[in-house]
């Protein structure tokens, strides 16, 4: 931790995640989770993960596109591009209407006639059907 330069914790504070690329000489917010599975010789690149977890290494979206396996090792790539985290404008849209939807009151559905009453009436006048009696 020693090894950083001041400026980057200054950088740091003003991106959301408050996670920066593990790289060394880089300063970028980190947008993906870069994740060793020995067992597997797998790095699976991802979405930046929440928790940050042994073997796992925060990368840019510069450095997890430039991404390069070690030899014999895979590279699995959970999502095809990577986005810089943040809500979009279609999110905050999204989350606009939900709330409006909420404070919406309830259209009060109209309540139809009691039919199966209608036809009991019927059923018990009797006269109009002249069938069985
Ligand atoms: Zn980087």
């Amino acid at each position: 931790m020693l090894a950083r330069p001041d400026h980057a914790r200054v950088v740091s504070g003003v991106v959301r995640s408050g996670r920066q690329c593990s790289r060394s000489a880089c300063g970028r917010p980190a947008v993906a989770t870069l994740t060793y599975v020995y067992s597997d010789s797998t790095a699976v690149l991802g979405p930046l993960a929440h928790l940050a977890e042994p073997h796992s290494y925060d990368l840019c979206s510069e450095h997890a596109e430039r991404l390069t396996a070690p030899r014999g090792w895979e590279v699995v790539r959970v999502t095809p591009e990577f986005v810089p985290t943040g809500p979009t404008p279609d999110d905050l849209l999204a989350l606009a209407d939900a709330v409006r939807e909420a404070g919406r009151p309830r259209a009060v559905a109209p309540v139809p006639e009691p039919v199966v009453a209608e036809v009991a009436r019927r059923g018990h006048l009797r006269v109009l059907r002249g069938e069985g009696l």
